[in-house]
């Protein structure tokens, strides 16, 4: 079965960056299910995977537009400290949510100086190039319901 809009898809990959390193890898793992045409996965990644069977292998190298996006200095933002709810728990490269204008989005801690933090809310991976090693293992018809939920349910039964 070729996968297309609405099929639950289950594939192995690997991402390194541009240097050849490990960024994530199923490896050691269950394959990764994800409902195809649901924006589940990066735009570059689904867009190459359409019309690929199981047992298909590809290589492929996918800019920042494709994937994360590219990095957007007017999401790096310097705040003062006191702000936080628990200032001395704050550490430099530490993961936290922040309130934005668009919600709440996770951040990095990049600087603390002076009693002020800066915060990146760029992905990790924006304005990386991704390249992926993949395998299509899996594809079959999503239920109904994975459908409705745009996402693909356990082999286990539904999880959530
Ligand atoms: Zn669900």
């Amino acid at each position: 079965m070729e996968i297309s809009d609405g099929k639950a898809v289950h594939i192995d990959y690997t991402l390194r960056n541009d240097k050849g390193y490990v960024l994530d890898s199923s490896e050691g793992r269950e394959p990764l299910a994800y409902l195809h045409g649901a924006g589940n996965i990066i735009p570059g990644l689904e867009a190459a995977l359409t019309g690929k069977v199981p047992g298909d292998k590809l290589s492929l190298s996918i800019p920042p537009a494709e994937g994360y996006g590219e990095r957007d200095d007017g999401l790096v933002t310097t705040v003062v400290l006191a702000l936080f709810p628990e200032p001395e728990k704050v550490q430099l490269g530490m993961g936290i949510r922040v309130q934005a204008e668009q919600g709440v989005r996770p951040a990095t801690v990049i600087a603390m100086v002076g009693g002020k933090v800066t915060l990146d809310m760029n992905h990790a991976l924006a304005g990386q190039t991704l390249h992926f090693d993949v395998e299509v293992m899996d594809v079959k018809d999503a239920s109904e319901e994975e459908q409705a939920h745009g996402h693909v349910h356990g082999a286990h039964g539904h999880a959530h």
